[in-house]
């Protein structure tokens, strides 16, 4: 494989997982070759439950979105994402899918659509865990949210965020001076997930609150912290329910979303 295949093939194993119990999944780049030869599934990528994503060295989500992985704007200044919707869900699901996806319409330029002739699109199937590519990868890329666990509002936002080019919120370049990792309690081998990446941070603040944020105890090995808010140990991170305001603030800035940054900016410092 060329270097140039193999720093594609490293770009796309960003795969970003979670689920509600804020235990994380994973796809490591080191199974690249097991996307296409899992054994029984030829198509399923190998997730292991207890893990997350990422270990990708200079390539990471969020630089990438200063280098093409953004879905592309209409003349209206509408973003509009092409999605498919498995007919593995349930009428509920799906309900709690397409939810998911509405709620940035109200907040952000960003609209999602049934595909038709799209080339690219979010291809939203039930596969093994919670876990989306980070950005806009070219063709029909898979969203896996499980039905086992992964069909609630802000996992439906948090698997679109990675989508729309984000990354978890406690791997900002920032992060040094909001939390305290502690790889001491790290499952051996799991370390890489907390690996801090040269983010874009669109001017915003580092936010506990933020559906990205993982929670205090992901991937512990012994039921102790992974990661502890500072100078506050008692700050509640990774409990959101939904976006914050600072999850939508970035969207419209990372996309430019004029008019939905003056009316956030209006409800968020007036
Ligand atoms: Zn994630």
């Amino acid at each position: 494989m060329s270097s140039v295949s193999r720093h594609c093939w490293r770009r796309l194993m960003l795969i970003l997982v979670c689920s509600t119990s804020l235990h994380f999944l994973f796809i490591s780049s080191k199974y690249t070759a097991l996307i296409t030869r899992h054994p029984g599934n030829l198509d399923e990528p190998l997730v292991i439950f207890g893990d997350i994503a990422v270990p990708t060295g200079l390539q990471n989500a969020d630089p990438c979105t200063a280098r093409g992985c953004l879905w592309p704007k209409n003349n209206n200044g509408r973003v509009f994402v092409p999605y498919r919707i498995s007919n593995q869900y349930s009428r509920r699901e799906r309900d709690v899918i397409e939810q998911g996806l509405k709620s940035f319409e109200a907040a952000t330029c960003i609209s999602f659509r049934p595909q038709s002739r799209e080339r690219d699109f979010l291809n939203i199937q039930s596969r093994d865990g919670c876990y989306s590519f980070v950005g806009r990868r070219g063709g029909g890329q898979i969203v896996s949210l499980s039905r086992q666990g992964c069909v609630f509002h802000q996992i439906v936002q948090h698997e679109v965020l990675h989508a729309l080019g984000f990354d978890h919120e406690q791997t900002r370049s920032d992060r040094d001076q909001h939390v305290r990792i502690l790889l001491e309690n790290v499952i051996p081998g799991m370390e890489h997930n907390f690996r801090k990446i040269d983010t874009r941070n669109l001017d915003t603040s580092y936010d506990y609150n933020s559906v990205m944020h993982y929670g205090r105890f992901a991937f512990s090995k012994n039921r102790e912290p992974t990661i502890i808010p500072i100078p506050n140990e008692n700050v509640a991170i990774g409990r959101a329910t939904e976006m914050s305001g600072n999850d939508i603030l970035r969207v419209n800035r990372l996309y430019n979303c004029s008019m939905y940054l003056y009316i956030h900016m209006d409800s968020i410092y007036i």
